[in-house]
């Protein structure tokens, strides 16, 4: 008999998992509070508009496409991206002046300058650092398991440095 795994909750991490214990052979079941699944990232409509109700930027496609690989799928078989121009829009309340961000550090640091003197310098050194950020998490931390606290006190020398000047830069 197939081992039983009851997954609560079915956002995105909740069908993720479900997902992989069910391509390891066991027989899922995923619980739901409400009336349908996706969590936080969602839609409601209202007066013939959609909203989202939580992720609007399809961040990280490369952890996505791991994760499909991890199914043996190929995410394009799934997923029909199309990149959007401009990638976002802002409006404000009793503004006619639209703020519209690009996906264009040099066009996005632009706009942002426009708005605050001072502020394209702080949009790219955001994103350096963000960027920095992402490549630790994803290379020493995303996919380990911590599972006692002995798994904190392994670490391999260049994770212990990398680690370290993730924490003094974010002090
Ligand atoms: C406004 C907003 C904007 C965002 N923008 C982005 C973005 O642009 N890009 C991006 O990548 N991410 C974005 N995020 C983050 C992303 O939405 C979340 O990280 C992700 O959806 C979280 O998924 P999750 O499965 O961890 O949790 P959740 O989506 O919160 O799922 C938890 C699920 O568990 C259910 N549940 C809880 N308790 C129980 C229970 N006792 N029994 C049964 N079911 C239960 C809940 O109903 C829910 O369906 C945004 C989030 C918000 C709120």
């Amino acid at each position: 008999m197939n081992k039983k795994v009851v997954v609560i909750g079915s956002g995105i991490g909740g069908l993720g998992a479900a997902g992989l214990f069910a391509k390891k052979g066991y027989e899922v079941t995923v619980l739901e509070k409400n009336s349908h699944p996706g969590g936080r990232a969602n839609t409601f409509e209202h007066d013939g508009f959609r909203f989202d109700t939580g992720p609007s930027w399809y961040l990280a496609p490369d952890l996505f496409e791991h994760y499909f690989k991890l199914l043996g799928e190929k995410i394009s078989d799934h997923l029909d991206l199309a990149r959007l121009e401009p990638s976002y829009r802002i409006f404000f309340k009793d503004d006619p002046e639209d703020v519209d961000i690009h996906s264009n550090i040099d066009v996005d640091s632009k706009t942002f300058e426009s708005i605050e003197p001072g502020a394209g310098d702080k949009l790219r050194a955001y994103l350096n650092q963000s960027e920095y950020q992402y490549q630790v998490a994803t290379q020493h931390f995303m996919y380990k398991n911590y599972d006692t606290v002995f798994d904190f006190f392994t670490k391999r020398d260049d994770d212990r440095r990398t680690e370290t000047l993730c924490l003094l830069e974010n002090a």
